[in-house]
């Protein structure tokens, strides 16, 4: 049994107090642990918010650095020296045409496709998982990824001097593979899904001795979601949005932004009010949006198969959680084809200049959704999360967009082929207005 956590042994720096058992609240010193001895239920970190209100205000917030590590306190981690590669603090813009092509008055994009250092929210949960790792004296860390995590814990292990080993799925997409290469780190290609991978992982972590940040680093991980939260209040003003529609994978950065909300709320940085949350699923993937349809409080697994990798895991350690966040706070959890996921990447390229991966295709397919369903008032403040670049996943595309026009270095060449352009484009108008 382990003991009792002792606060006064640790540095002062740090305003987290241990770690709890979810669901039956068991109290465990900060270690590399993740499930609850007693009752097997997932571990979280817990902090003193009395010390945090006495010590944060939106100057202090605002006086730190231009990172996720602003946040620093409600974040578990001792050191006041951590691992800061400029993750975090990513552009939310107002999206007037996607808004305006939806049908919504207040729309905002919160950018995590160009999230520093390797263009996915996951840069967020390394940042704090690695930083973590260092200070528990890990000196390998590993991961099981759908393809973003194996990014982030390659790039940020090699900026710290990590020793790292991945294991991703052999079937990723080529941009995920080399964008995990290209650090060094070596990467086991499991024939399996991702849910196999993750199995696998669970034993290594417990013959090998190392740092999976997402398994017996996973309480640490997971709290840098919350980040997500926090950047959105304090850049709509120190307020909290309406409503938030946000991607589910295993189910964790929904359920943080959760509690990042709820945290600012405790100590005073914003107002409480209701918000809104709504998740999205890919329809080959969805026991998260079946489980919410149906009103259940177990997830059943499934098998993924969808175009949406990043987010395809088929036994989602932390669905139950966003099933009961989207019940309370009268949201809700949708699913969508394959294709409506193309039809979501190119609408949001195609009206806000942004470029994203399968993952933000699912959010904004979901977010149109659920306008068109009235799921969503059109005066709400809503803030939709795009978690990832789309020059990562190219092959979901190929086909769906459409081609250069090649020509001869001459004027008349050019202007032969914009004729034929323009020719094209009001003959497709044509076949829409039949
Ligand atoms: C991992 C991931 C998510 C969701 O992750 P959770 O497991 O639900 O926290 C969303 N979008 C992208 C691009 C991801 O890589
Ligand atoms: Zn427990």
């Amino acid at each position: 049994m382990t003991q009792a956590t002792h606060p006064q042994l640790r540095s002062t720096a740090a305003t987290f107090t241990g770690l709890k058992c979810k669901e039956c609240g068991a109290e465990y010193e900060p270690k590399a642990i993740h499930v609850c001895e007693l009752c097997f239920g997932p571990l979280e970190v817990a902090y003193d918010y009395n010390a945090l209100r006495r010590m944060v205000s939106r100057e202090s917030i605002q006086a730190g650095p231009h990172s996720i590590w602003r946040y620093r306190p409600f974040l578990p981690v001792e050191t006041d020296q951590p691992i800061d590669v400029g993750t975090g603090l990513t552009p939310l813009v107002q999206a007037h045409r996607l808004a305006r092509r939806l049908g919504l008055k207040k729309l905002w994009i919160k950018n995590d496709a160009v999230n520093m250092p390797t263009l996915s929210f996951k840069d967020r949960v390394v940042s704090v998982a690695l930083t973590r790792a260092r200070e528990l004296g890990f000196s390998t860390v590993s991961c099981a990824s759908t393809g973003n995590l194996a990014n982030s814990t390659a790039a940020i292990a090699a900026h710290a001097g990590l020793d790292c080993c991945v294991f991703i799925p052999s079937d990723l997409e080529a941009g995920k593979v080399l964008g995990t290469l290209i650090y060094s780190p070596t990467v086991m290609a499991v024939h399996g899904n991702y849910d196999q991978v993750n199995r696998l992982c669970s034993e290594v972590a417990n013959t090998h001795g190392w740092g999976f940040v997402n398994i017996n680093l996973r309480p640490y991980y997971s709290e840098g979601s919350k980040t997500l939260g926090y950047e959105v209040a304090e850049q709509l003003g120190w307020q909290l949005p309406d409503h938030i529609v946000a991607p589910l994978a295993s189910g964790s950065l929904f359920t943080k932004i959760y509690k990042g909300f709820q945290e600012f709320i405790q100590v005073g940085l914003v107002e409480d009010k209701p918000v809104r949350f709504s998740g999205a699923q890919a329809e080959g993937c969805s026991p998260i949006a079946q489980a919410y349809r149906e009103g259940r409080d177990f997830i059943v697994p499934v098998k993924p198969n969808t175009i949406a990798k990043s987010i395809a895991i088929g036994n989602p350690a932390d669905g139950v959680y966003a099933v009961e966040i989207a019940q309370k706070t009268n949201g809700s959890i949708e699913s969508v084809t394959d294709a409506e996921i193309i039809e979501g990447i190119k609408l949001l390229a195609e009206t806000e200049g942004i470029f994203t991966e399968t993952a933000g295709g699912t959010t904004i397919a979901v977010l149109k959704k659920l306008v068109e369903a009235g799921k969503i008032d059109p005066e709400e403040t809503t803030v939709a999360y795009i978690t990832g670049n789309g020059l990562k996943t190219q092959e979901a595309i190929q086909g769906y967009i459409g081609e250069p026009l090649t020509i001869e270095p001459k004027l008349d060449s050019f202007e032969r082929a914009l004729e034929r352009s323009r020719m094209l484009d009001r003959l497709e108008w044509q076949q829409v207005l039949v």
